[in-house]
């Protein structure tokens, strides 16, 4: 049985305030499904429980100004049931509603899907394709922002130094024109991490040509990755079935998968292939779907 001190923050200052008093000895405790279950499992043994569950500032969605702002501290639910995230960023609701069950979904946290800095984390893939801004905050207040694709540095490396705290995600509004889809490969139906995560972006012209697109490929890499190559190829042509199937040709070279408990590294690339078409043209559907 491990034994830890628990410690309310009830606003950024004083978790930071906190995590200084204690060091490496301190973790930061957002919904804990992640935490929790690795100090059960002994792979972890911080003394103190920073909760940030406290901290109003960190929870919610804005949207201003063309911009949408994502609190740390919020909510898978939250995400789930916005208007604002299933009509403007319709990846990353797909990937909120089909992770774990609604119990965990009610106190696990964006903030702490990506600080947990899993390959196969859900909102990373979708997060990529809207090209997400990282907001850090640290104990003096100062801020400062890191695009996601940046904040990934390794496998479970981020960058966030000791003394810091992730406050939100920024993300600009897709234009109109706009479509996008996360799928996930699961062995089992509910409650499966992503074996494979394929998250897709595209905008296109009134000619169905690409003016541009995004691929963010989870659980095939050490960390969350976007796949330049098929991303160019796809830009200026015209976006069906044919091209994105040579795009998910290309995905594959962006991609390390290794065998492991989720799966064999040949049916995972083989998986890429196919979700990469599939989600694409999701994204093109509902880019229609839109104009009719
Ligand atoms: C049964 C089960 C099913 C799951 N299914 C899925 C799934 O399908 N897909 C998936 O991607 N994940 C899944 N997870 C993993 C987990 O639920 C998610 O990663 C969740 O989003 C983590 O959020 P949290 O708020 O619980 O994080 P916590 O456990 O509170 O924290 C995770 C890490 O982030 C740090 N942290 C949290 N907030 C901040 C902050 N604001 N600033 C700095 N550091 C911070 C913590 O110190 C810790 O290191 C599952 C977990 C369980 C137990």
């Amino acid at each position: 049985m491990e034994h830890f001190s628990y410690q309310r923050a009830f606003s950024i200052a004083e978790a930071l305030e906190l995590k200084q008093q204690h060091g490496d000895q301190a973790l930061f405790l957002s919904g804990g499904t992640d935490v929790l279950l690795l100090i059960k499992k002994g792979l972890i043994h911080p003394r103190v429980l920073i909760s940030l569950r406290g901290i109003g500032e960190l929870r919610g969605i804005s949207k201003v100004d063309g911009r949408v702002t994502i609190g740390s501290g919020t909510t898978l639910r939250t995400l789930e049931k916005s208007a604002v995230i299933a009509d403007h960023f319709p990846a990353l609701h797909d990937a909120v509603v089909n992770m774990a069950s609604v119990q965990i979904r009610n106190v696990a946290t964006l903030g702490g899907n990506i600080v947990n800095a899993s390959p196969g984390a859900d909102s990373a893939a979708p997060l990529l394709i809207y090209r997400a801004v990282v907001q850090i905050i640290n104990r003096r207040g100062e801020e400062r922002t890191v695009p996601l694709e940046h904040f990934f540095k390794g496998f479970k490396k981020i960058d966030l130094q000791d003394g810091e705290l992730l406050k939100a995600f920024i993300l600009d509004l897709p234009p109109a024109g706009a479509g996008s889809a996360y799928l996930k490969f699961m062995k089992r139906q509910a409650m499966d991490l992503a074996h494979v995560g394929v998250g897709v972006y595209l905008e296109i012209d009134k000619n169905n040509r690409c003016r541009k697109a995004r691929i963010g490929l989870a659980t095939v890499a050490p960390t969350p990755i976007r796949s330049q190559p098929a991303e160019e190829y796809l830009q200026g042509r015209v976006v069906d079935r044919d091209s994105l199937a040579a795009a998910a040709d290309l995905a594959v070279g962006s991609i390390s998968p290794i065998d492991d408990f989720r799966g064999r590294a040949w049916h995972k690339t083989e998986i890429v292939k196919t979700f990469v078409r599939r989600a694409g043209m999701l994204a093109l559907k509902r880019i229609e779907k839109q104009e009719a």
